[in-house]
């Protein structure tokens, strides 16, 4: 069946799919059967073998049909009727179809559902092939795959989305566990190669096995290929299907490093890849299988290539998948764009700058060199308005100059994509000369100069071409021409000037024919079938049909109210206007040629010229942002600063601002101070690694703890923040876990996902890491989930030194902050009033005396009757805990974790009673009575009623 491996969750979601499968196999066709077929069953059968797993869509004049099961699944997800035709082996053959005009509309909603679409076209006029024979079949042939990581057209792609096929590499050695050994999890390596073949965009990198789940989503893939055996690992499958991507199996061969270094140079036109940094060999083979598959889709045709963005591992801010979830960065919990973080901050006038700053908050740096020199060129174009708004002016009028090279180069381009490169190296001019029109270009700052370097007068001889050559508003297809500007060529003035003097010479002879006949209402009309013809009305027929009339007019169909007819010289004139307009056409045809190969021969230029395009919009968007939303340029060192002044949450703030629901407070944060000095008493918040943040549920917990890990997100991918000062020693992971959902699709509950992320904070972070962790511990009974909590944050204080914000209603937890020296407790600050609660959201030092839990509840419409009968409750439980003991009781008397186990040694272990007693026993010296005591004293010894 037409289906790319889509991991289990999405299949059982999608049951449609499955019942789409007609009765066992009835009408699969077979290719043993193609001897007993019509000649054009038989052709049909053939491609279809050879694209098994693909819906075949076979051109049949102005549809594509789709028979056999292909028919029967895409009917049910296209909701198109499924009717059939002829009969094969005795069983009638499914069939529906898809007219041509509206192919793409069906193609992109195949294509959504996770199928793959082999386009089968016809290869010959039909007239060409009846000169054959009358029963010769037309030429066809795949032209074609389009699956979702292999997209082109506009209607297919979303403007302000990067659309990325990636390949994916197991690097021979190195894993541990072997070969077969899950992927996911493990330090295997891996490498991933990615190309957006509708922009030639190209990142290619290693990562290890247990960041790939982070990776995928970061890349956001539409399609992951990879060789067929390492696929059968489950996980890997669901990885990819979690992050949204079609998992494509190929086989393993076509991970060849040598093929993918010979194409990759071939693609970049160059001898030798050293000036696009050190590829692996692994890199290699991920590349080679990229461009393969690209070659095997699109049938030979070659994509454009940009050098590959190359980051290493340490280069990058790493944050795992369910970190990126939970930090809502490009999507919300909802699955939405709108309530992420992208959608909050993207100023963007273009899409190739939508999809730039989509990627660059995917990945955002750790070199602070590089984040510098990207916050330069933003504090550039904050501090010159009138320059960024020219700027932002130009570029909103500048078309998707780099997805129309690349529908060119796989000739899919059409005129208007011709325009979209004439009026994207326009805008480029314009912006080139906005730039040097401020103090001729001097004073700069770097990023901003070798952005001017490449768009600066780049593809001018190609402008002045495509301006001359075309219409100001050409068609999008370039079948009926019609694009090509009057005086651009005399052959084709000449042939169109023919043509349209046909047209009035036509005009005339009906005129001199509704004289000679004296029949007012003689036309001389056309259509597709008969081309011209003279028709009048059945009652005023009958004067051509006798002589003399009869001599010059000769019948060519009666209608109902109608006749027809011809005459010579209407014929003549009809082939003269028909080889003056096949002329003209066929002049335009070889005009759009030139032009998409004097594209085709600056298609580098061009797509670096689109790129800097995105790179500027994105640029001046950050610069627009920041000075609308008073946002501040961070300080980023390699100290372990964490200290952020005034800040906020930027997609909450905006929010609060559209419902006019008051100001956001901004609130401090310092996990670190980098060894600035502050004078005493600067400020009243605590100077700790770890700050345990406490206060009423709704009274912005997360809030607070989230902006400050949007803050690190935002300063590293080199934008401005929210804030009034932030100052950042450069962290190397992030680590998010705020709330957890259940994931019995994988059969985990809520707090076995809750501990898995748990245990992968406490095992990667390290001291330049900053860690969100929104309650642990709460999936399960209170003193296990506590006890949980509490040795986590000494781990983390003891063992990783990481800067932590741990929220929690656990108040027990603050009695850490007097004996931890790094560990502090804030708390959100509220109003008690009559009862109720005021929340002030404002972060304070020091801890909450209570929770205030049933006020929160009574807010949110608790039934009168149950909010009295918890007061109730809580009294008493509050009373019973008073009994017990004053203040956290036993907890107090605790060693402190470091006293508990020495740092990074595991905790010294005697041998436990039990164990001396087992050492003592020789079973074979026992009876059977004898061992059934000696079973009953070992779990006495173990409950310590007995000694060993
Ligand atoms: P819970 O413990 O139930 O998860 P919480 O303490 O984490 O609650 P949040 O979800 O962070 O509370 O905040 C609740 C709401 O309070 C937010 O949706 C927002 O509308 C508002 N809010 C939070 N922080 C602020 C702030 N600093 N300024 C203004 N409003 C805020």
């Amino acid at each position: 069946m037409a289906r790319p491996g889509r991991h289990r969750d999405e299949e059982a979601a999608r049951p449609e799919a499955a019942k789409a499968a007609p009765s066992a196999g009835a009408t699969q066709p077979s290719p043993l059967a193609v001897g007993e077929a019509t000649p054009s069953m038989a052709q049909f059968l053939e491609i279809k073998t050879a694209n098994p797993d693909s819906i075949l869509w076979y051109r049949m004049g102005d549809f594509y049909e789709l028979f056999f099961d292909d028919a029967v699944v895409a009917s049910q997800a296209l909701g198109i009727v499924l009717t059939k035709r002829g009969k094969h082996q005795g069983q009638d053959i499914p069939m529906c179809g898809v007219p041509v005009h509206r192919a793409d509309e069906y193609l992109q909603r195949l294509i959504r559902q996770g199928y793959r679409v082999a386009v089968c076209e016809q290869l010959e006029d039909p007239a060409e092939a009846r000169k054959r024979g009358a029963k010769a079949v037309v030429r066809r042939d795949v032209v074609r795959l389009v699956t979702p990581g292999t997209l082109t057209e506009e209607t297919l792609l979303d403007a302000r989305t990067r659309n990325y096929l990636t390949a994916l590499f197991r690097a021979p050695g190195g894993a541990p566990s072997g070969p077969d050994a899950p992927l996911v999890g493990s330090d295997a390596t891996v490498a991933l190669a990615s190309l957006d073949i509708s922009t030639g965009e190209c990142e290619v990198g290693e990562a290890l096995g247990r960041d790939l789940p982070g990776e995928f989503v970061r890349l956001g893939a539409s399609e992951v290929i990879v060789a067929d055996a390492l696929l059968a690992d489950g996980e890997l499958k669901a990885w990819i299907g979690r992050a949204g991507a079609a998992a494509t199996p190929v086989p393993a061969a076509s991970f060849d490093s040598l093929a993918g270094e010979r194409e990759l140079k071939a693609r970049l036109g160059v001898a030798d890849l050293g000036a696009f940094g050190a590829f692996s060999r692994a890199e290699l083979a991920a590349i080679g299988a990229l461009l393969r598959y690209v070659d095997l889709t699109q049938i030979g045709k070659k994509p454009v290539v940009r050098a590959p963005r190359r980051l290493g591992r340490e280069e990058t801010l790493v944050i795992d998948a369910a970190s990126r979830a939970s930090l809502e960065l490009v999507r919300a919990t909802s699955g939405e764009k709108s309530g992420s973080l992208l959608d909050a901050i993207d100023r963007t006038v273009t899409g190739a700058g939508a999809r730039e700053l989509a990627a660059r908050l995917a990945t955002p740096l750790t070199d602070v060199r590089a984040i510098e020199g990207r916050l330069d060129a933003v504090a550039f174009l904050v501090g010159e308005a009138p320059l960024r708004d020219a700027i932002r002016e130009t570029l909103k009028g500048a078309p998707d100059l780099a997805r129309a090279v690349s529908r060119l180069a796989f000739g899919r381009g059409g005129p208007r994509d011709l325009q979209s490169i004439a009026l994207g190296l326009a805008a480029a001019g314009e912006a080139a000369r906005h730039l040097r029109g401020r103090q001729g270009g001097i004073g700069l700052p770097d990023e901003i100069a070798r952005l001017l370097a490449r768009i600066e007068g780049q593809g001018a001889e190609l402008l002045r071409m495509l301006t001359a050559a075309l219409v100001d508003d050409p068609p999008h297809l370039k079948r009926d021409g019609g694009f090509v500007r009057k005086d651009y060529r005399a052959a084709l003035d000449e042939a169109v000037a023919l043509r349209d003097d046909s047209r009035r010479v036509m005009a005339e002879l009906e005129g001199r024919y509704v004289e000679l006949t004296g029949i007012r209402t003689l036309k001389v009309r056309h259509n597709n079938i008969l081309g011209y013809f003279i028709e009048v009305t059945q009652t005023n027929a009958r004067p051509l049909t006798e002589p003399p009339l009869a001599e010059t007019f000769r019948h060519r169909q009666s209608m109902a109210n109608a006749m027809r007819f011809t005459t010579a010289e209407l014929a003549e004139i009809e082939g003269r206007i028909a080889s003056a307009a096949d002329r003209a056409l066929a002049i335009e045809q070889e005009i759009f040629a030139e032009l998409a190969a004097a594209v085709a021969g600056e298609e580098r230029t061009l797509s670096d010229v689109a790129a800097a395009l995105a790179e500027l919009d994105h640029t001046a968007a950050l610069a627009d942002l920041a000075h609308h939303e008073r946002y501040v340029r961070p300080v980023i060192d390699a100290s372990d600063a964490f200290e952020i002044r005034g800040g906020r949450h930027p997609v909450v703030e905006q929010a609060l601002q559209r419902a006019r629901a008051g100001p956001f407070v901004a609130n401090d944060c310092v996990l670190g101070r980098g060894g600035v000095e502050r004078p005493p008493g600067f400020d009243e918040m605590p100077d700790a690694r770890i700050w345990l943040v406490t206060g009423p549920n709704m009274a912005g917990k997360s809030t607070f703890l989230r902006q400050n890990a949007l803050i690190a997100i935002l300063a590293q991918m080199g934008s401005f923040v929210p804030a009034a000062e932030a100052r950042i020693g450069v962290v190397d992971r992030l680590f998010s876990r705020v709330g957890a959902a259940d994931d019995l699709a994988r059969g985990r509950s809520t707090f076995m996902v809750e501990m898995v992320e748990t245990a992968a904070i406490l095992n990667q972070a390290t001291a330049r890491s900053l860690v969100i962790l929104d309650e642990i511990g709460r999936g399960t009974a209170t003193f296990d989930g506590l006890s949980i909590a509490w040795a986590a944050v000494e781990y983390l204080h003891e063992e990783s030194k990481v800067r932590v914000l741990f929220a929690t209603h656990y108040h027990e937890l603050t009695a850490l902050a007097g004996r931890l020296a790094s560990v502090a407790s804030v708390t959100m600050d509220v109003k008690e009033w009559h009862d109720e609660i005021v929340f002030l959201h404002r972060v304070k030092a020091g801890a909450a005396d209570r929770s205030y839990g049933i006020q929160v509840a009574k807010l949110a419409g608790l039934p009168e009757p149950v909010i009295a009968r918890a007061r109730e409750v809580l009294t008493l439980l509050e009373k019973a805990d008073r009994r017990r003991g004053q203040g956290n009781g036993p907890l107090e008397e605790l060693p402190l974790f470091a006293a508990a186990r020495p740092a990074g040694s595991p905790a010294p272990r005697g041998p436990a009673p039990v164990e001396t007693a087992l050492d003592a026993i020789n079973p074979d010296e026992l009876s059977p009575k004898a061992a059934l005591e000696t079973l009953y004293r070992l779990k006495r010894i173990r409950a310590g009623e007995d000694g060993p």
